[in-house]
């Protein structure tokens, strides 16, 4: 077994390819070691190599006394002086040969002969200061130069008055050959640093967005950002990027004065802020010295250049503060939490103490390279620690979405456990009350109706809580009629307020339109939960609902419902807390009424979820006024009218006899596998006189449907061995049975937002929650009934 895989691997018909390919690359690599070692060097041969220009020079003083000078080296000269230097050109200088000065912040002219051969001032051209910037200069030569008097004048307001630097001599393309030798890694490594830190703070706006949390990492690549731009716009390549360097220039002296800021934040925030005043010093520091020495420099009081000692104070500052943070956590063993960035800093550390050895003792080495590669390091040892971060997040996030989840679906269940025994008791409650015709049984009875329908909407509450908690909660919109939704409210406000003093008054604007697009049962739900808390916190007095728009575009209004009540009013210090989950104010005076303190939280997010809102006025012991605002597409423009009339005729209805319909024909088949609620739904359409027949399984009901046809189904969801989706399924897919393109209804205490939706889907014609609602369960019957079967009482019309 082992052999055959072994096998498998090494015998591919690429193997001999992949032997080439190693051996053709060792010999490569010995071919170059061996033969740089053996041949000599072809630099002798084609000589494109630059050299220092190494002529004697004098210094010529103002009373024509010539003295011996040093280039590269400084001269005594105040500022703002010109110092005159001269040379004699070598005997034989080739056409196309070329000097390169590279004067420091001084203003330069160069004579051959006395004959003016190149000036150099920025005056005119630079945004503020007194010198001109740092750049190469090249003074092309022919072969009638041989053996000339050159004279270099620079002059300089700053302390490089007297300083000569390195002079090269060769052609254009050998010098800038040797610039690319001597700095190009430093400018390649600026480059990438910035590529790498823009990359970097782009991806943290899009993680910051996608786990909306701030990210740390943001503020170091801004402090690598600084730290490439200054190390960019220092390079010797400059010149050859930008047109005008003395804008440049300035960019060099703000990102050294702003890189302690981000830096300092970063590491501050990744030490969870526990020294955020010890940092404030170098902060302050840099933040002062931005904005004084912007103010010297750009009124030439002092120049940048000048600035540098105080600039370098901040960020020497900036780091001291880091490492004796990182040295105290280490030692107090808090290092572990951010051990990678710890490491990252001491890495930044050990690359600029060599960087400033390397300056002192190693000019050839390019400042700023090994400074960038710590900066590297840091970056990426941040990026490990961001990701490690992210890492947590997101396991935090997936453990709390499935904590969600499992929360949800227990309350679905548990909602859907409890809905089934109060549907029974709801049910067989309404058949003793309609049944029944001894008082106190009756009594007995509404007793049990109004506390089963309270925890009915208990249920109901922290149904709807749980599912705005974790997201589920949808708005069904479509048009409504507004009317019959405040009718609905008022009915249910004058309900409550029957049999306790308490007047309720509407005040409807008339010019209200009548139609919107919205979510009818919600806003009805936020409606009723204030109208209703109302008249529970109100002993006497009165309930006033008054109901406004206001014109908010072409196509949207505003609707303003507010509910003024003369109840036990709120405390002010209460006032902030009344739209808490769970949060009931004065427990102790209000034992009696009763609540969960969710009823205006669920408002209020619903509210909120329609991108309205609900205020609130009370003064305590006086009363209280919520103010209900919800912005809804108008449908229908024309008039509300008045309301009062509607809700009046509404009434009369509600006096109507209740049965509304015989069908003595109709065959009526319901599945359930509650006993209980069979004999509800039985007991329900007992006086429609329809013939009912019950089964308790989805295999009776498939048995049943073979040889008889019925006029509706009702098909209960949840059922032991075969659920009445299956059923239902069984029954569609049976072509011989009489039923299979029938009504089926589906019943169930399933409450979940989208469930309409759910059950046509399945296949279902209707769907009906329970409890079953009498009116309701009629209602369904006469829409799906043959209209021959149905004998519709004249009362009813
Ligand atoms: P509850 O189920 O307790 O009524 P709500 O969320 O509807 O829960 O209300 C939260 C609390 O706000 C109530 O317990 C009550 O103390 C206070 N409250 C609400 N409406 C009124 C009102 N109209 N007058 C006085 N207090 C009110």
């Amino acid at each position: 077994m082992n052999n055959s895989n072994k096998g498998s691997i090494y015998n591919t018909p690429i193997s001999p390819i992949k032997m080439v390919f190693s051996i053709s690359v060792v010999l490569i690599i010995l071919y170059s070691v061996v033969y740089s070692i053996v041949l000599p060097d072809e630099k002798e041969i084609i000589s494109t190599d630059c050299k220092l220009y190494e002529e004697e020079w004098e210094l010529v003083l103002d009373n024509g006394e010539r003295l011996p000078a040093q280039v590269p080296g400084k001269v005594d000269a105040e500022f703002g002086e010109v110092v005159t230097l001269t040379t004699t050109l070598p005997p034989n200088i080739c056409n196309g040969e070329t000097l390169c000065f590279r004067p420091i912040w001084q203003d330069v002219d160069i004579y051959i002969d006395g004959q003016k051969r190149l000036s150099y001032n920025t005056k005119d051209t630079r945004p503020f200061g007194a010198n001109s910037t740092m750049r190469y200069l090249f003074v092309e030569l022919t072969e009638a130069d041989s053996g000339k008097v050159l004279t270099y004048q620079f002059s300089s307001d700053s302390k490089y008055a007297g300083n000569m630097q390195n002079v090269y001599m060769g052609d254009r393309a050998s010098i800038w050959i040797h610039m690319v030798k001597t700095s190009g890694l430093r400018f390649l490594l600026s480059l990438s640093l910035i590529m790498l830190s823009i990359f970097c703070l782009l991806i943290t706006m899009i993680l910051m967005r996608v786990y909306k949390k701030a990210l740390p990492l943001s503020y170091l690549a801004w402090t690598i950002l600084l730290c490439a731009v200054w190390m960019l716009s220092e390079s010797d390549f400059r010149q050859l990027l930008f047109d005008n360097i003395s804008i440049l220039t300035n960019l060099t002296y703000w990102c050294l004065m702003l890189i302690p800021c981000p830096l300092v934040i970063y590491i501050n925030e990744v030490q969870s802020n526990r020294y955020s005043k010890l940092y404030m010093f170098p902060m302050t520091y840099a933040t002062v010295m931005l904005i004084v020495g912007t103010f010297l420099q750009v009124f030439e009081i002092v120049q940048f250049v000048q600035q540098v000692p105080f600039i370098h104070v901040g960020l020497a500052m900036s780091i001291l503060a880091i490492i004796g943070t990182i040295t105290f956590d280490a030692f107090k063993k808090r290092l572990r939490e951010y051990v990678v960035v710890g490491i990252g800093v001491y890495g930044l550390l050990v690359t600029a103490v060599l960087e400033m050895l390397l300056y002192y003792y190693e000019t050839t080495l390019s400042l700023g390279t090994v400074l960038g590669i710590g900066l590297l390091f840091l970056l990426i040892m941040a990026i490990i620690k961001t990701g490690q971060d992210l890492l947590v997040t997101e396991k935090n996030k997936q453990e709390a979405i499935a904590a969600r989840e499992a929360q949800a679906k227990f309350l679905a269940n548990m909602s859907h456990e409890i809905r089934t025994p109060i549907n029974a008791i709801i049910g067989m409650n309404e058949m003793i009350l309609r049944e029944n015709e001894d008082d106190t049984i009756e009594d007995y009875a509404h007793n049990i109706q109004s506390a089963s329908k309270m925890l009915l909407g208990l249920i109901n509450d922290v149904l709807d809580f749980s599912k705005i908690e974790s997201g589920q909660l949808e708005l069904v919109e479509d048009t409504y009629h507004l009317g019959s939704l405040l009718q609905d409210a008022v009915l249910l406000m004058n309900a409550r307020a029957a049999g306790k003093p308490i007047s309720t008054h509407v005040e409807v604007e008339s010019e209200l339109p009548s139609k919107y697009w919205g979510d009818e049962l919600r806003i009805k739900q936020i409606l009723t939960n204030i109208l209703s808390n109302a008249v529970k916190y109100t002993k006497e007095g009165s309930v006033t609902l008054k109901v406004s728009h206001k014109p908010l575009d072409k196509e949207q209004v505003m609707l303003v419902m507010s509910v003024t009540d003369t109840g036990i009013g709120i405390k002010k210090e209460d006032l902030p807390k009344i739209f808490d989950g769970f949060k009931r104010l004065e427990i102790d005076k209000n034992r009696n009424i009763q609540g969960t303190g969710l009823g205006l939280n669920i408002a209020k997010q619903l509210v909120t979820q329609m991108r309205g809102d609900i205020t609130v006025e009370s003064v305590y012991g006086k009363g209280s006024t919520f103010t209900i605002y919800v912005p809804q597409k108008v449908m229908d423009r024309k008039h509300l009218g008045n309301l009062k009339d509607s809700v009046n005729a509404n009434r009369r209805e509600q006096t109507a006899p209740e049965i509304r319909f015989t069908a003595p024909q109709a065959q009526i088949l319901i599945v359930d596998d509650n006993n209980m609620n069979l004999s509800l739904m039985k007991g329900l359409l007992k006086r429609t006189q329809m013939q009912v027949d019950l089964v308790k399984s989805g295999q009776e009901c498939l048995e049943l449907t073979k040889d008889k046809k019925y006029d509706i189904i009702f098909m209960d969801h949840m059922m032991p061995e075969m659920d009445g989706v299956e059923a239902l399924n069984f029954l569609r897919a049976d072509t011989g049975n009489p039923n299979s393109t029938g009504v089926v209804i589906a019943l169930t205490a399933n409450a979940i937002a989208g469930c309409r939706e759910m059950y046509l889907g399945y296949g279902f014609n209707e769907y009906l929650s329970k409890p079953i609602q009498a009116d309701k369960l009629e209602e369904m019957i006469l829409q799906y009934l043959p209209k021959d079967l149905v004998n519709l009482r004249e009362e009813a019309l």
